[in-house]
């Protein structure tokens, strides 16, 4: 097999015509349409599961060169939803377009030519066994990107990038700093140099003070390469100072969107705003934060009916628990929020 020219890997992708370079300017890098994943739990040849929406109808859009915020707590949907979009999940219902054009069903190499994730955790994400360079240049070599010596220098290249020492290319992740292992996890998704980075946590395992250098270099590794992140967190004190637009996510589904303005500055939802007290506590980002509301998060296989916030909420009222209120752009000020109150 003929390997590609290591100089292609940012232009491997199809060059857009005079038209198409207007509307790939229109187009989001990233979009999300009705998207819902359900899983079927339990249940047997005579019984029938229980079904369990982890992600319901989200629909969200990420123009080139942006960042979103993704935030709720644990067990929101936020990593199901991540799958989706790596194409690790198969939707139930929805689609994925990146560059408008659908993941379903797409050639999941050519998929991650644009779109890569960073995750969590830095120990277990890399494997302990290989060295620093193979694992940032194992994507070359599964793409069967240029000669083996183009990719070492790619991958040097690389490293330099992430602000990690040439030498720790020789180096075993168990030999670097919880920090250091970020940056090869962030090394390893730019290699391919793509469009698209979905940053799942890739904060939370770190120290405080490690966590700002990270952040600061994820801020310019998008003012260099152009990228579009969608970053998760259940922390929205991280992402404050990272992102454009911020959506919260409360039980699968979307409950409040807006720029990071109208989200810091003037929260409508009673979740945003409870997210917003916990991340003014002493350490934020520390651990999961105590959003003040007990921790009787309602079980996801058994959501409650009307606004699946109302057994928490300290502003319910009767039709909460009745109607489930819809996501809308109530003031037309392109900011939208499921509250019957808003
Ligand atoms: Fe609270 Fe009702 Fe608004 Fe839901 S709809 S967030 S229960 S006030």
């Amino acid at each position: 097999m003929n390997a590609q020219p290591i100089t292609e890997v940012a232009e491997s992708r199809p060059l857009p015509s005079d038209s198409a370079s207007v509307s790939r300017a229109v187009t989001p890098a990233l979009e999300l349409c009705g998207l819902s994943k359900t899983f079927t739990l339990g249940g047997g040849l005579f019984k029938r599961g229980r079904t369990l929406g982890a992600v319901s109808n989200v629909s969200l859009r990420i123009p080139r060169g942006q960042v979103m915020g993704l935030v709720g707590e644990s067990g929101c949907g936020k990593s199901t939803l991540a799958k989706m979009l790596l194409g690790l999940t198969t939707p139930s219902d929805g689609d994925v377009l990146v560059d408008g054009r659908p993941v379903r069903g797409a050639d999941q190499k050519a998929l991650a030519r644009h779109i890569q994730p960073i995750f969590q955790d830095p120990y277990s994400s890399l494997n302990p066994r290989k060295r620093i360079a193979q694992i940032v240049g194992l994507p070359l070599r599964v793409h069967g990107i240029g000669t083996p010596r183009e990719q070492a220098a790619h991958v040097a290249e690389t490293l330099d990038v992430v602000g990690l020492p040439r030498r720790a290319a020789e180096q075993f992740p168990g030999q670097l700093s919880g920090g250091q292992r970020q940056r090869v996890a962030i090394a390893r998704a730019l290699v391919m140099r793509p469009d698209i980075v979905i940053c799942d946590e890739p904060t939370s395992a770190l120290d405080v003070s490690v966590q700002a250098q990270i952040l600061n270099l994820l801020l310019d590794l998008k003012a260099e390469f152009g990228l579009t992140y969608l970053f998760i967190s259940h922390d929205l004190a991280v992402v404050e100072h990272l992102v454009d637009r911020v959506a919260v996510m409360y039980l699968g589904r979307i409950v409040e969107e807006g720029t990071r303005e109208q989200i810091f500055g003037s929260p409508r939802h009673p979740y945003t705003r409870a997210l917003l007290d916990s991340a003014l506590t002493p350490e934020p980002g520390l651990g999961v934060p105590d959003i003040g509301l007990g921790d009787a998060t309602p079980d996801p296989s058994d959501p409650p009916a009307g606004c699946a916030f109302h057994p928490r909420c300290p502003k319910a009222q009767a039709t909460c628990r009745q109607q489930r209120p819809r996501l809308e752009d109530i003031r037309g000020d392109n900011a939208r929020v499921a509250c019957h109150l808003a």
